[in-house]
């Protein structure tokens, strides 16, 4: 479960996030949506301080975090809201010198501090579940971008996080290695997995999503089911970005 109140980010001078109020109740998948520049990925990234947000409350499963003036978490707690996400980054950010299975591997043996052979048990496990079984020995540059994203996934779940945060997982992708990352992230969903993903896949977005929310120059300007804000919008500022895009 995540609970976001208040929450602002500014870089320097330039405000990024306004005041962003959220909730993704356990099970459920939220897709961000909205214009470039509008703050998604800032928001995703203070959802895992990534980023360290200016103000506000953020919560994530039991732990609860507060920022803003003489409120500053400690390492300990920062860590432990870290240990609740798993990212999966735009550019898949897996470790070169490493094979899929090393890579599944790392956090879990680094992090978590699990012993070698639990950590190679679970990281085939999981590349098996992304359809990778037979690729586990290949290194990155051997891989397709299509499955670096998807051992990028096997390796977010690998800290067995109770979120799972996707920055615009297929944006870097060529077209055709689009749809093999969509099918393991809607197989995800489906086991009940909490997701918050950023994507301009709008098909996605209408097929996956228990709630789409469309941001603006840094605040949420809809919320609602996929139905209602894709197709149904209340605001000008909406329907013009949805129909930009369609
Ligand atoms: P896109 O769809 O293009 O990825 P976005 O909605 O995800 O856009 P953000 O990446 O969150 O938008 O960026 C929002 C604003 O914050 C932009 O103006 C960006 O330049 C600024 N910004 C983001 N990260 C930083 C940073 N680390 N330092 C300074 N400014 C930043």
């Amino acid at each position: 479960m995540i609970r976001i109140q208040n929450l602002h980010k500014s870089f320097g001078t330039q405000e990024v996030l306004k005041g962003v109020d959220l909730e993704v109740q356990q099970g459920k998948v939220l897709v961000i949506i909205g214009p470039s520049g509008s703050g998604k990925t800032t928001l995703l990234r203070c959802l895992n301080l990534l980023e360290t947000p200016t103000k506000g409350v953020l919560r994530i499963s039991d732990v609860q975090l507060e920022f803003g003036e003489g409120r500053k978490p400690k390492p300990s707690e920062v860590l432990a809201l870290r240990k609740k996400t798993g990212m999966v980054f735009q550019a898949y950010y897996l470790f070169p010198h490493m094979t899929a299975l090393q890579n599944v591997m790392e956090a879990q043996v680094q992090v978590l501090k699990k012993s070698k052979e639990e950590a190679r048990r679970v990281a085939l496990e999981l590349l098996n579940k992304v359809g990778l079984g037979d690729r586990a020995d290949f290194y990155p540059h051997q891989l397709s971008g299509g499955q670096q994203q998807r051992v990028g996934i096997a390796r977010a779940m690998a800290v067995s996080p109770d979120v799972l945060l996707f920055d615009e997982p297929t944006s870097a992708l060529d077209p055709e290695l689009v749809g093999e990352v969509l099918k393991v992230m809607k197989e995800l969903a489906r086991e009940g997995r909490t997701m918050v993903v950023v994507t301009h896949e709008m098909k996605f977005a209408a097929e996956v999503a228990d709630r789409v929310v469309l941001m603006d120059e840094g605040i949420i300007i809809e919320s609602g089911t996929p139905d209602q804000v894709l197709n149904h919008p209340s605001s000008d500022r909406a329907r013009s970005f949805l129909n930009r895009i369609a």
